[in-house]
Order: structure tokens, then C-alpha cells, then sequence
């Protein structure tokens, strides 16, 4: 397991409270503020791909179901290149996916 550093899951958790911030301050900049959490929601899914295999939500993020949940998505996303890797039916040297996987 790569480790998540106190300053990784702060990153994220600062992050998404000046999201906040700006939702209430800015509320007609939506465009602006969507942007904003698709990259704050690919930080947080790194955070749950790196933490695999072991699922540990990092305290600063676990009181934050939003965050909880595209951790959750990273770990399953890391999950599944781990299950792809070891199935025989998609590693048969045809290059493609088997049944399940595709
Ligand atoms: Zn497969």
C-alpha cells in the first residue's frame, strides 16, 4: 500500500471547503465551481487508487460523504485493474477483454 500522507488528505480536504466557500460566495460562477470539483474529484479518486489494497479512508475526508464517495471510487477503479490483471480469459494474448471485463 502507498501511503497517504497527512498533507495529501489535507490538500483535499482544504480544497473542499473553499469549494464550499465559493458556492456560497459565488453562487452564478457554477461553471467555474463544476471544474474546480472534477479536479478536486480526480485528486480525491487518487488518493482511494493509491490506498489500495487496503481501504483506510484518511480521517481529514471521512466526516465528507462527497469525498468519501470518489475515494471509494478510486479504490474500486484499483480494484478492478488488479482483478483484469490477474484473469486468465483477458490475458489470453488476444488482446481483448474477456466477457466480464469488457
Ligand atoms: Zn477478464
Amino acid at each position: 500500500m502507498a501511503e497517504i500522507s497527512f498533507s495529501d488528505a489535507l490538500d483535499v480536504r482544504v480544497s473542499w471547503a473553499l469549494l464550499q466557500i465559493d458556492h456560497l460566495a459565488w453562487p452564478e460562477r457554477e461553471f467555474d465551481l463544476e471544474m474546480v470539483g472534477m479536479d478536486l474529484e480526480i485528486a480525491v479518486s487518487g488518493l482511494g487508487r493509491r490506498a489500495y489494497p487496503d481501504f483506510e479512508v484518511p480521517l481529514l475526508i471521512a466526516d465528507v460523504a462527497q469525498l468519501v464517495c470518489w475515494f471509494e471510487g478510486g479504490f474500486r477503479e484499483a480494484a478492478l485493474d488488479d482483478e483484469i490483471s490477474e484473469c486468465a480469459w483477458c490475458n489470453d494474448g488476444t488482446g481483448n477483454p474477456c466477457p466480464i471485463h469488457d
